[in-house]
Parts: structure tokens; C-alpha cells; sequence
């Protein structure tokens, strides 16, 4: 029987051989957020009523966001259109677009497709919801008809971390370390 196992007596195997060169002088440092869950509630920053978004990855050169959306019960995020396709995975709780007749539930994978306007809710029977969001492009705010009402893109999300973080003690640079 030919089973390949390196003998002990040569220099480990490469697989563990870490790579030599540098990295690209144009590649952005990378970003690893402890507690992506915050224990500091000061993080959080309001949106409107019962939704708030922990921001993880601002990422100005390509334009979207990484954040965790957290909604608490009987709260509305404002009825967008998105230009961009958006990514979530629910962490806790549960939730739904008044558009769509399914529910995301806790361990759920949703992707939102290019063109899509919703408006996201949390029933009064889930106590709270936070959800993992890659959002590219924009959130396009609209009543009922699609007429335009407001936008939040990367740049209005930084504006709104920094006039959060700026007086709850936090600082306003503390949005710098997330922009890439
Ligand atoms: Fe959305």
C-alpha cells in the first residue's frame, strides 16, 4: 500500500510554510472586529424607532457596508429601494418584508435582489432581531409609490456613526478603524 506521509526527519510540510512576500502596497489592511456583537451598548447607532446598526466594514473605495441591523419589536425600517444586491444572515430573532410573504428566521441566509424596495418589520411577539447585512450601492428611501423620499449610502452611514459617536463618549474617530 502506497500511503504518502512525509517522514518525520524532513522539514514540515509547506502546507504550514507561511507565505514570504509581502503583501500588495495597494491592499488595504484587513479588519477583524472582536465582539462583532457589542457589548457596549454605545456602539449601536439609531437609525430611527427600535432599529439600530452596529457598523463592521465601511468600505468607501467600493461603496457598501457591512453591519449588523438590530430591531427590536414592533419596529419598521423605512420602506428602500436598492440599486445593489444586498446579503443578510439573521444571527437573532426574526423578521419580514411587508412585500414578501416569508419570514427570516435565526441561522437564515436572504439575499435581496437589484431592483427590490421592501420594508422591514419585526412582529411584537419577537422581542429582538439582529441581522447581518452587506448593503452595496444605496438604500433609496420611497413611499408607497416609489417616490423618493431619502438615501443612505456609505458616506450618510459614516456621517451618522460620527454624529452618534461624537457625544455618547465613544469619540468621533471611533468610526475611522471600520473604513477601508
Ligand atoms: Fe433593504
Amino acid at each position: 500500500m502506497n500511503i504518502n506521509v512525509a517522514p518525520t526527519n524532513l522539514p514540515p510540510s509547506e502546507k504550514w510554510v507561511p507565505y514570504r512576500h509581502p503583501q500588495p502596497k495597494e491592499s488595504p489592511p484587513e479588519l477583524v472586529v472582536p465582539n462583532a456583537i457589542p457589548s457596549d451598548e454605545r456602539i449601536w447607532v439609531p437609525v430611527e424607532e427600535n432599529v439600530w446598526f452596529r457598523p463592521l466594514l465601511m468600505c468607501t473605495s467600493r461603496g457598501y457596508w457591512m453591519n449588523l441591523l438590530k430591531v427590536r419589536k414592533s419596529g419598521v425600517l423605512s420602506r428602500h429601494r436598492h440599486p445593489l444586491p444586498v446579503h443578510g444572515f439573521v444571527l437573532k430573532g426574526e423578521w419580514r418584508y411587508l412585500e414578501h410573504d416569508w419570514v427570516a428566521t435565526e441561522g437564515g441566509y436572504v439575499y435581496e435582489a437589484p431592483g427590490e424596495t421592501h420594508t422591514l418589520v419585526v412582529d411584537p411577539h419577537v422581542e429582538e432581531m439582529i441581522t447581518l447585512f452587506q448593503v452595496n450601492g444605496a438604500m433609496i428611501y420611497v413611499d408607497p409609490d416609489g417616490k423618493t423620499t431619502g438615501f443612505d449610502d456609505v458616506f450618510t452611514r459614516i456621517d451618522k456613526c460620527r454624529a452618534h459617536y461624537s457625544v455618547n463618549g465613544l469619540g468621533v474617530d471611533y468610526i475611522d478603524q471600520f473604513i477601508r
